[in-house]
């Protein structure tokens, strides 16, 4: 497998790296649990925690630098990249300020005796990342793990390695020691083996279903710990009493932020009968106003998709769904440009025996669906494999919360867009994987409660 960086915008092959060889990677995981050992040993927290302090500085300095690379990488508009880079910034200033608070013990009540339980590092950890976010997925797992004392291998995707790497760098950079975070060049097989290896503790996955299954399956036969987050099909729902002016501003921005390649995307937009018609009028007014072109010039606001696979696929997916019925109200044609773009498409009428009904779209492509009650958009919502997200709109607060807890996810956003915020923590059900990262839940997955206790003689 290469990893290359093609500039989806231009198609130039910008740059190849070197496969790790299997020599360096047993390098690395020797000098990765030397350090766990080190750290278990003098705990160390206090200096994690400047380097971490560190991180925040360098990222913000060099944001601009380090978006350059992100959008060369895989596409994304130059301003969302930023955006990453400040959100990357305050997972640092959030752990630094909480790492006492979430190492702290717990005291255990009992009338048995006294116990408590302590938090402790587990070891090694092998993070496999997606190409969406290039420096916020590596961040959202790397920040809490180096606080609690884990080093981590990190094995990104093959098309974004300009931005593993600039990340891995920053780190060292930040002073942390060697073996803290190796960005990898590794094949499947490696990953598999390093998986495998006895000196690593877990595995933490974000990817497509395909991706996570593969690996968690190898997890499972090596009994390591891991986390799967996993892809979406999140429903947007819109209430009899929704504010139609805050859903023209936020649903077409919520399909469309980072071409629509986001897990958290709204990808199925419910709506009811007497809005139908309005709705798509709504999306087809801001889809057609859309501007592709440079992702690096502040001025496009629609990005190419991240590489000539990822468009093709989508093709597919459309045209899949077009062939078993469904409707296109805007779009799917062809873009006059040499990058990897797709026009922003509204379809319509996807019923539930279309192959696509059920199936992830990743990119511009808005599916939306008519229903004639509130319990009809909370059962089309809960008719899904996946689990991840889903936004609800309602002037009523208390109304929309009923409705968010109907629906089977991981996380609810109340008249708005998917928001990811490090206290937030992060994570679906059902294929969308389990585990949670963000917040206090995340740090809290590669953790050893230990209990200690002693019973009243
Ligand atoms: P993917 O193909 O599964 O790739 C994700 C990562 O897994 C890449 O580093 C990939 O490496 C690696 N990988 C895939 N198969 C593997 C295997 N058998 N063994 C070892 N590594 C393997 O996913 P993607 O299509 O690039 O990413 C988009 C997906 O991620 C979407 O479904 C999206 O919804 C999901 N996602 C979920 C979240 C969340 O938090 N739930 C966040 C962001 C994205 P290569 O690049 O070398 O193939």
């Amino acid at each position: 497998m290469a990893y290359q960086t093609i500039n989806p915008y231009t198609n130039e092959v910008e740059k190849t790296f070197e496969n790790t060889t299997d020599e360096e990677l047993e390098q690395t995981l020797a000098t990765a649990h030397q350090l766990y050992l080190g750290w278990r040993k003098h705990n160390d927290l206090e200096e994690r925690k400047q380097v971490i302090l560190n991180l925040g500085h360098i990222l913000r300095e060099r944001r601009e630098e380090y978006a350059t690379i992100m959008t060369k990488d895989m596409g994304k508009l130059i301003g969302e990249a930023e955006g990453e880079v400040d959100l990357c910034a305050s997972f640092c200033d959030y752990y630094v300020a909480h790492a006492d608070k979430f190492l702290a013990p717990d005291i255990i009540a009992t009338t048995s005796g006294r116990a408590k339980v302590i938090k402790q590092s587990l070891g090694t950890l092998v993070a496999v990342e997606p190409w969406n976010f290039p420096f916020y997925q590596i961040a959202r797992v790397f920040i809490p793990n180096f606080i609690v004392g884990n080093p981590m291998i990190l094995k990104d995707a093959s098309n974004c390695p300009a931005s593993a790497q600039a990340f891995a760098d920053a780190v060292k950079e930040a002073g942390a020691p060697e073996g803290s975070l190796t960005n990898l060049f590794l094949s499947y097989d490696q990953v598999n083996k390093a998986i495998a290896d006895k000196r690593v503790a877990g595995v933490c996955l974000t990817g497509s279903e395909r991706g996570g299954a593969t690996v968690a399956k190898e997890a499972g036969a090596n009994l390591k710990k891991n986390t799967m987050e996993l892809g979406g099909n999140d429903a947007f729902i819109i209430l009899d009493d929704a504010d139609w002016d805050l859903v023209a501003k936020v649903a077409p921005v919520a399909r469309l932020y980072n071409a629509g390649q986001v897990c958290t995307s709204s990808k199925r937009f419910i709506v009811l009968e007497k809005d139908y018609d309005r709705f798509l009028e709504i999306m087809k007014d801001a889809f057609s106003k859309v501007k592709m072109g440079d992702p690096l010039d502040p001025s496009t606001t629609l990005a190419p998709l991240s590489s000539k696979k990822a468009k093709d696929k989508l093709q597919g997916q459309v045209d899949l769904a077009v062939k078993n019925g469904a409707k296109v109200y805007y779009g799917n044609k062809p873009v006059d440009l040499e990058g990897q773009f797709f026009m922003p498409t509204i379809l319509t009428d996807i019923t539930p025996d279309n192959p696509i009904f059920d199936t992830e779209m990743f990119g511009p492509v808005a599916s939306v669906y008519k229903v004639k009650s509130e319990e009809e958009a909370i059962e089309l919502a809960n008719n899904s494999s996946y689990g991840l997200g889903n936004t609800v709109f309602s002037k009523d607060y208390d109304h929309a919360e009923r409705v968010a807890a109907k629906i089977e996810t991981g996380m609810s956003w109340i008249n708005a867009g998917w928001a990811s915020l490090p206290e937030l923590p992060f994570g679906g059900v059902k294929n969308s994987g389990y585990g949670r990262e963000l917040s206090s839940y995340g740090i809290d997955e590669f953790m050893n409660k230990h209990l200690i206790y002693e019973a009243r003689q």
